[in-house]
């Protein structure tokens, strides 16, 4: 008898899975239900248009710098399906790819069409069903399928995912930029320094990288590494917290060196006309006169110890205080999800009820920026599909 596979959920996840169910199962009839009327919207928005579909994990020492939630079942996963198979399954499939400097690997074509079509090809070549405008609000409704498949997505809100009958992990956003009410600060938008590393005072949650200057606070890759680790304290202190900044990128005992040295060499010129560590002029500006108000004009010889101290502190222990999360439209992933304790670890099928898998963002599994959401949504759909074909 045929048997019959309902995927619900027409994104990154849903798509990946159904190719791959159906290349292991030709028989199967597969069907995706998407919502909305367009399916894969989000891949046709992600990395800017580009879709950063993975990373080379070159740089990647331990799978918890990149996934602070799943990092150990992914580790796991990844021995079935990793970023190299996932890079070559699209070049396989005629789909060109590059990796950048940073690592992060786009389409040659540097189009997110590129994967919206091959994706959607792929579906018509092997006959998957993909009906639009078809919202599923209870599993109930697919008890004719013999298997279920959840690739819903992120939900912002617990009640989004209790019609799936498992235990849940309080969703909250991740990957979002910071509001700093500091006008001055913000009169420096657009500013980019690099690497600065900033950090949530009294814990060990702290992210390095490349930090923008914005017109409501401060964004890059640096603080959106420190919204993805600090997701769930900041959700709880609602967005409310003190943070610092290492704007120098290296050691205190390393600028204390370098303000010694401009203190020495310096001479008469004026503290605000050389800026160390490389930082932007008009940056550090706005830190000396922080850290010593009218003397930020003085010349560098004529600093006393004290001052140099100031110096030193205002360059690597800057305090702000964060006054809310604010809009990024970038990238935006949710932490929380379907818990990972509730689905069996190689096939991510649910433990209280036979049949139903789950894949991509709807877990509890989230990454930071560079192609590491996409990597997980093609691992977990693959797992599924996997899972399932091993069945038949
Ligand atoms: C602006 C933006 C840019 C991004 N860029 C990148 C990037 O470049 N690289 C990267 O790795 N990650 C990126 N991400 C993250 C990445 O897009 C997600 O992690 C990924 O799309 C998750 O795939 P998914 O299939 O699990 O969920 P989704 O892509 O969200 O798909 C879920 C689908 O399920 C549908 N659905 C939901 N509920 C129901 C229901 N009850 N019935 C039927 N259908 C339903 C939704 O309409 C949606 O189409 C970006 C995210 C955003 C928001």
């Amino acid at each position: 008898m045929i048997k019959r596979t309902a995927i619900i959920g027409g994104g990154a996840a849903g798509f990946f899975l159904a190719i791959n169910l159906k290349e292991l199962c030709p028989q199967m009839e597969v069907t995706i239900l998407e919502r909305a009327q367009r399916v894969l919207r989000k891949v046709e928005v992600s990395g800017g248009g580009r879709c950063n579909v993975t990373n080379t994990f070159e740089d990647i020492r331990d799978l918890r710098e990149v996934y602070p939630r799943g990092h150990r079942l992914l580790g796991r996963l990844f021995r079935q399906f990793d970023h190299r198979q996932a890079w070559q399954w699209f070049e396989q499939r005629g789909v060109r790819l590059v990796a950048q400097q940073d690592h992060c690997v786009f389409p040659q074509s540097q189009d997110a069409h590129t994967i919206i079509n091959l994706f959607l090809s792929e579906a018509r070549r092997l006959g998957i069903m993909v009906k639009t405008g078809c919202s599923i609000a209870s599993l109930d409704e697919l008890s004719d399928y013999d298997y279920v498949c959840v690739t819903t997505g992120g939900q912002p809100r617990r009640d989004g995912l209790l019609w799936l009958g498992q235990d849940i992990v309080e969703p909250v956003p991740s990957l979002f930029t910071l509001s700093i009410a500091d006008e001055k600060l913000t009169s420096l938008m657009g500013t980019v320094v690099e690497p600065v590393s900033v950090m949530i005072p009294g814990t060990k949650l702290r992210a390095s990288g490349p930090l923008l200057i914005t017109h409501w606070g401060m964004s890059g890759p640096a603080i959106l590494r420190l919204s993805s680790y600090a997701a769930r304290q900041l959700a709880e202190a609602q967005y409310q917290l003190p943070l610092m900044v290492n704007w120098a990128g290296v050691t205190e005992t390393e600028v204390t060196e370098i303000v010694g040295t401009m203190s020495k060499d310096g001479g008469q010129r004026l503290i605000t006309s050389i800026a160390p560590c490389g930082l932007p002029l008009r940056l550090w500006n706005y830190l000396a006169e922080k850290a010593l108000g009218q003397r930020a004009h003085a010349p560098w010889n004529s600093l006393n110890a004290k001052e140099q101290r100031r110096l030193v502190n205002i360059l690597t222990a800057d305090e702000y205080h964060i006054a809310g999360r604010a809009p990024h439209r970038d990238e935006f992933v949710t932490c929380g999800g379907v818990a990972l304790s509730a689905v069996n670890p190689n096939t991510l099928e649910s433990r209280t009820r036979p049949g139903l898998f789950f894949a991509g963002e709807v877990l509890d599994i989230d990454g930071v920026t560079g192609g590491f959401n996409f990597q997980a949504a093609w691992t977990t759909a693959y797992a599924v599909a996997a899972g399932i074909a091993g069945r038949n």
